[in-house]
This record gives structure tokens, sequence and C-alpha cells, in this order.
């Protein structure tokens, strides 16, 4: 996708090889309009797909989720971190090792929300090694529904998330793909040179 290609250019910031920050316009303060183009070509990818649910992460999925729950015109559902006092143990559980924060979180989903009659497109921020998108789809799992794909706003590639979802049979949409970070500079995967 151009437009977000464009704003992890100008706007993303390499904290290193591994780590990129996009605190202008995803993980802090959000660029309401580029979350609403996202969430609709999420919507796009996944039109036919016979979507109930959409299921993300709090709290950098909320945004690029959004839109396409409404595009969908589904609920849009977001695991939580760490059990809420208000949550009962009526939830499906599962763990997730941080990347960037390296520590395992508990992720939490209420079992009124997702059923076994349920499609679920599952949506993150990063995908980097796979672990919040494996602690998702488990989620979904427990529940008995089915997961139609993961649509992920921004893929390293040179990590091995993508593979590891591939290779259990997920499908994998990534609106941009990095191959590279360097030296304050992005490589995306579509401009090699082969
Ligand atoms: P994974 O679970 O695939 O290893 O990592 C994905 C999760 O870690 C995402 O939910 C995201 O919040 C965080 N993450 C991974 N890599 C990055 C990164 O380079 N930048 C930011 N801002 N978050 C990342």
């Amino acid at each position: 996708m151009e437009k977000l290609k464009q704003a992890i250019r100008e706007r993303g910031n390499v904290l290193s090889s591994e780590v990129l920050k996009v605190d202008t316009f995803l993980n802090h303060q959000v660029d309401v309009n580029l979350m609403a183009a996202v969430g609709e070509e999420f919507a796009r990818l996944f039109k036919k797909d016979g979507i109930t649910k959409v299921l993300t992460i709090e709290s950098s999925g909320i945004a690029p989720s959004f839109m396409a729950a409404s595009s969908l015109n589904t609920p849009l559902i977001f695991a939580r971190k760490k059990k809420s006092l208000t949550m009962n143990e009526n939830v499906y559980n599962s763990q997730v090792y941080s990347f960037t924060k390296r520590e395992t979180n508990d992720i939490t989903v209420s079992k009124d929300f997702i059923n076994a009659n349920d499609t679920v497109l599952i949506i993150d921020d990063f995908l980097a090694n796979g672990q919040a998108a494996l602690g998702l789809i488990d989620i979904v799992e427990q529940a008995g529904a089915k997961v139609a794909g993961l649509g992920i706003v921004i893929e390293k590639s040179f990590q091995d998330g993508r593979k590891k979802l591939e290779k259990d049979g997920y499908r994998v949409e990534s609106l941009a793909r990095i191959h590279e970070l360097k030296a304050g500079h992005v490589t995306f995967v579509d401009e090699l040179v082969t």
C-alpha cells in the first residue's frame, strides 16, 4: 500500500536493525485518515471470506482494525493484555511473548464474543516473530471458530512470523513488507531488484 509505505519512509523512525518506531501515525498519535484507508484495504482483501468478527489486540491493533470491521459490517473485538477486574473466568486465554517489551503477557477474550459459528479476521499492527498472531489464532481456535486469515499493517519480513504462519496454513496479508532496516533507512520487499 503506497500511502502506508510513504508514511513509514517519511514519518517512521528506525530505532535499530530490528525495531521500527511509528508513534507518529500508528502507535501513539494516530493518523486517522491513513488508518481508515488501511482498514478499508483489509476489508477489500477479505470481503469474499464471510468474515463475522474482526479480532485484534490492545492497544495498537485497534486503530487499523476499526475501519476494517466497519467496512465488513462486523463487530471488532480486542484481546485484553491482562485479566481486568471486571472480567470473570468466562474467558479464552493465551500467552504471548512480546517482542518489544521482552515479557510474556496473558491475553484474554470473553467467551461471549467468539463462538464456533464465527469466521474471524485477525489484524495486528506489526508482524515480527508471530507470537501475537499465534496467540490470537489460539484464542479463535479455542472458540472452535475459523481463522480466515491475518491482516498485518507492517510486516518485518526479515523475521520469521510469516514463515511460521504460512507453514501452519494461514493466509497472511501485509500492507507493507519490510526487507531491511538499516541506519535510518527502510527497504521494502517490493523494491528489491531481482
Ligand atoms: P510478534 O508477536 O510478531 O513477534 O511481534 C508483533 C508484536 O510486537 C506487535 O503486536 C507489535 O506491537 C510489536 N512489535 C514487533 N516489532 C515491532 C516494531 O518494530 N515496532 C513496533 N512499534 N512494534 C513492534
